[in-house]
């Protein structure tokens, strides 16, 4: 059932524009590590060896699926300050049309195309995966900006993060995801001081609906920071089956690994291997949320495609 409709209405929040300042923050933070990740995966960038420094080439680094529609989301919150559904279907399907090489799932693809020939969003993604709607972890990379802008609101943050999932992820377990992600974002952008610890995986717990990203982000927190990521991505799943379950709860580990420092974070969550620009999309987003001295380094941002949040 859509939670909005086309025709519905209301009044932007008198503090929109911080809201947005901070949504902002976390779309870079998400679009650079979305396109560092990518270098990995085409092979542009060089995994570092037993302590060698990872090599990453110069710019552009492209951006992929995730910042471009998390860009969508951003733009639906500036314009609405909420989720419209109808307006985010749109926003995906248009830039879906104007460039289909962004790297889309094959569920995006089908559902993508179906809401481009005038099928209801809410159709197009219940028909996909036999009728049970997507799993996949597309919900969850894109929505860190939108916790970044429900920040103060724990219940708002639920709603609207299922709402944005809900276009494209019927499959309550794809909304879970999305939910984490936000939340996660949400409470950093809370947080004056931070630490490494497990209070922010423990907090997105205590609020998350217990579909199978929960049970999995349980066992988490079982995983001592000490780990290799590689050994925790084993353990929790580094997205190689891109769904939520298999990507989310290693995210949120490097996150709380390292929640002070965005490098440390993304080279934490490359160090897992899998569905790099996803996993990167989620970590960078979720710490660029925060505190602004977490830090994205000037020339990450300056190499990353430019991105632009009016469309062209
Ligand atoms: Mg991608």
């Amino acid at each position: 059932m859509n939670s909005t409709t086309a025709s519905e209405s209301r009044p932007l929040p008198p503090d929109h524009e911080q809201r947005l300042s901070r949504a902002l923050r976390s779309l870079d933070g998400l679009s650079v590590g979305d396109s560092l990740g990518e270098c990995f995966l085409s092979g542009e960038a060089k995994f570092g060896l037993s302590g060698v420094e990872p090599q990453i080439p110069s710019g552009p680094w492209r951006v992929t699926d995730d910042t471009i529609m998390a860009l969508s989301i951003v733009r639906c919150l500036q314009r609405h300050g909420y989720m419209h559904q109808q307006t985010l279907a749109e926003g995906f399907a248009a830039e879906y049309r104007s460039d289909v090489t962004r790297g889309y799932g094959t569920g995006a693809h089908l559902i993508l195309r179906a809401i481009s020939d005038g099928v209801p969003w809410s159709e197009a993604a219940r028909r996909v995966f036999d009728g049970k709607g997507s799993c996949g972890n597309g919900g969850a990379m894109r929505v860190a900006p939108l916790g970044a802008y429900f920040a103060n609101d724990v219940e708002r943050i639920i709603v609207e993060a299922r709402a944005s999932a809900e276009v494209t992820h019927a499959h309550p377990d794809g909304q879970t995801g999305a939910i984490a992600v936000a939340l996660a974002a949400g409470w950093i952008a809370n947080q004056s001081k931070l630490n490494s610890g497990y209070t922010l995986i423990e907090h997105v717990l205590a609020h998350l609906p217990k579909t199978e990203t929960f049970e999995k982000l349980l066992v988490a927190l079982e995983v001592p920071f000490t780990t290799r990521p590689e050994v925790a991505g084993d353990r929790l799943g580094n997205g190689s089956r891109v769904t939520a379950s298999d990507t989310v709860p290693f995210c949120l580990w490097c996150v709380a690994r390292h929640p002070n420092n965005y490098a440390q974070a993304l080279w934490a969550a490359i160090g897992g291997f899998g569905d790099i620009d996803t996993n990167c999309a989620i970590v960078g987003g979720i710490i660029a949320a925060g505190n602004p001295q977490a830090g994205i380094p000037p020339s990450w941002l300056e190499a990353r495609e430019r991105i632009r949040l009016g469309r062209s």
